[in-house]
């Protein structure tokens, strides 16, 4: 028998009710939206007069389970919060890939979804072991990492729109991205982060529990980029950069930007090969940015070499967009780019696919950068400061430190520190 809108109604109603039950954070965030069935296209999420708009293909929510209508909730509330429309660039088919993956493969571990039991989402749906046939991918990834991975690997995905439901929609995925305007999202969270203590309050918590609640929401967010803007949205403290001292100050820069002084301070200002006179080299200097030896270059023709060392000890999943910003930033004519992780231990890390290994105290990192052949090298760490065992460094004028925190005691005297909060 047909399903009535009446029926969609309460089953709608009942999900976010359950919401509450999940998450109370998440409630509050959704529970003063509004929600429509559409004969045409597939699910979406918008901002409508200020607050939360949901629509669903009335089709494909009736062939879900209730199982897969939460799913396909969830999926659309973690966009927002995960502010996907405000960090990623304008929606494309590989963007709409990339921010599904983040979304799907959180899910399933937040919320102990089986990807088996959802008859209808778990084959339609992109999922980061199968969306590039034979190169499965890290399940703990932000959408800015995916991006990057399926750009780099753009012929091997599949052709058109991701997804393909076989519902009369209009593209043939599960969820539309472009609907929402990230202004007014923006607008939106930050009312809603900024109000979220009062909204927990009068949802009966304590001030207290309110504050616990809201605070242990925060520190769940599986991306460490929306932690960090949704714990000062709410005031809460989290994410570390906010305390730190500048240690230089100067406008905030971009990676691109950064990058192009890189490729100006090795080919000189034209951007031909003249070489930068001594004056010029000194300024920059002078400014702590990276300056290469031009004599040293100059009787090679090679790539200048940029080591990457991306602290990846548990409390650094933070600087991860920073440092893929970087290496995606510089110019692959230039700079011959080599990727590490390091926790107790270096290992490589492959940008194309990158697995993190999670782990304990940092340690040293020499004897990797030693085994680096191109004599033009350089080393770049990303890190919060807490590392180890770091004296056997032997040219400190060849290392750059980015630093999340204010933790400079273990870096040896002449290498060069950026405080990572002056980049975007
Ligand atoms: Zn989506």
């Amino acid at each position: 028998m047909a399903i009535t809108e009446k029926e969609r109604d309460a089953d709608y109603k009942a999900l976010v009710k359950e919401i509450r039950v999940l998450s109370i954070t998440l409630y509050c965030i959704i529970k003063d939206s509004t929600f429509q069935w559409r004969s045409k296209g597939t699910a979406s999420v918008s901002i409508r007069g200020g607050v939360l708009h949901f629509e669903f293909n009335t089709q494909l929510w009736d062939m879900l389970s209730t199982t897969e209508r939460m799913f396909v909730l969830l999926h659309e509330i973690y966009h927002v919060f995960l502010d996907h429309f405000g960090r990623l660039p304008p929606v494309t088919p590989v963007v709409s890939r990339a921010a599904d993956l983040a979304n799907n493969s959180a899910l399933l571990k937040h919320f102990n979804f089986k990807r088996k039991k959802m008859k209808v989402l778990g084959p339609m749906l992109c999922w980061p072991d199968t969306i590039i046939p034979g190169l499965p991918l890290a399940d703990d990834l932000s959408a800015e990492e995916y991006l990057w991975i399926l750009e780099k690997n753009e012929d091997k995905l599949p052709k058109g729109e991701p997804g393909n439901t076989g519902v009369a929609g209009e593209e043939g995925s599960i969820d539309d991205h472009s609907k929402m305007d990230p202004k007014d999202l923006d607008k939106f969270l930050k009312g809603k982060m900024g109000e979220m203590k009062d909204d927990l309050m009068e949802e009966g918590l304590t001030e207290q529990k309110a504050q616990k609640e809201l605070e242990k929401f925060i520190q769940d967010i599986p991306d460490a980029d929306a932690r960090e803007s949704l714990g000062k949205m709410a005031g809460t403290g989290v994410g570390n950069l906010e305390s730190v001292d500048d240690i230089i100050k100067k406008r905030k820069m971009t990676w691109t930007q950064y990058a192009r002084y890189l490729k100006r301070s090795v080919l000189g200002l034209k951007e031909n090969t003249v070489w930068i006179p001594d004056r010029r080299t000194h300024s920059l200097a002078q400014q702590g940015l990276f300056v290469p030896s031009y004599k040293e270059r100059d009787g090679r023709r090679g790539r200048v070499c940029v080591v990457l060392f991306l602290d990846t000890s548990w409390s650094c999943d933070h600087l991860r967009p920073y440092f893929f910003g970087f290496a995606k930033a510089l110019d692959p004519e230039i700079f011959e780019v080599i990727t590490f992780g390091f926790n107790s231990k270096t290992y490589p890390i492959n940008l194309a696919n990158p697995q993190y290994i999670g782990g304990g105290t940092s340690f040293a990192f020499q004897s990797t950068f030693d085994k680096v052949t191109n004599p033009s090298k350089y080393g770049f760490v990303f890190t919060d400061g807490d590392v180890m065992g770091m004296s056997d460094i032997t040219e400190p004028e060849r290392w750059h430190w980015f630093l999340s925190a204010n933790n400079t005691r273990a870096i040896p005297a002449g290498c060069a520190i950026n405080m990572l909060k002056n980049f975007d």
